[in-house]
């Protein structure tokens, strides 16, 4: 599956807001966006009036940049969300929400959603007991996600569990620390989504 390879703080600092790409070193002094808290480049630190247009693309890219999403993916969602009854920035909120490298990054098994999808990718987690190695498809109410036996000794999975996660498990999801197994109780809503978004600005930008 196609990713991002590029610099991950400078994402932070181009969208002015701590992102989390980088799993624990975000939560420590390491973390660039605390001691350069400025946009990259040279043009970084001057200031003008961004226009609608720049505030819809910033607001886009920094939802999209979180879940570490191409553009061809994101909008691929957002098209998605399009087509299902209801409000479109809720919905597409929801699946975003819903992809199974997000719970396993929300259920505390992975530090960051770059190593969530990685564990999945890798073929470490399942579903419902069976093997589930697509970071895109949508958990349902009921699933349980546990690991692989072979890899329920995975580091990376217990140093995140322990280190407890600076978010809060999400009250649609439960988590077992010590079984490391997590299940989906219900659907989430828009409340559950706590990233500072404003998505009526991702839909007006795709509705130009
Ligand atoms: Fe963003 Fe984390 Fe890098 Fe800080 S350490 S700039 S929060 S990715």
């Amino acid at each position: 599956m196609a990713r991002y390879t590029g610099p991950v703080c400078r994402m932070c600092r181009r969208e002015n807001q701590k992102l989390y790409l980088k799993g624990l070193r975000c939560e420590t002094s390491k973390c660039s966006f605390e001691r350069r808290a400025y946009p990259p480049g040279r043009q970084g630190q001057r200031r003008s009036k961004p226009s609608d247009y720049a505030v819809q693309l910033r607001e886009k890219q920094k939802l999209r940049r979180s879940y570490g999403l191409l553009e061809k993916q994101f909008r691929r969602v957002f098209d998605r969300a399009n087509r299902m009854q209801g409000m479109t920035g809720t919905n597409m909120l929801v699946l975003l929400e819903r992809r199974f490298d997000n719970v396993v990054y929300r259920l505390g098994m992975a530090a960051s959603r770059a190593q969530a999808r990685q564990l999945v990718t890798h073929g470490h987690l399942l579903i419902n007991g069976k093997k589930a190695d697509i970071a895109s498809m949508l958990v349902r109410p009921g699933d349980v996600i546990s690991l692989r036996e072979k890899s329920s000794n995975m580091d990376v999975v217990k140093a995140s569990v322990e280190a407890g996660p600076s978010r809060t498990l999400p009250q649609w999801l439960e988590f077992d620390p010590e079984k490391l197994v997590g299940q989906v109780k219900q659907l989430p809503v828009r409340e559950d989504i706590v990233e500072p978004v404003s998505e009526n600005l991702i839909v007006e930008l795709y509705s130009r």
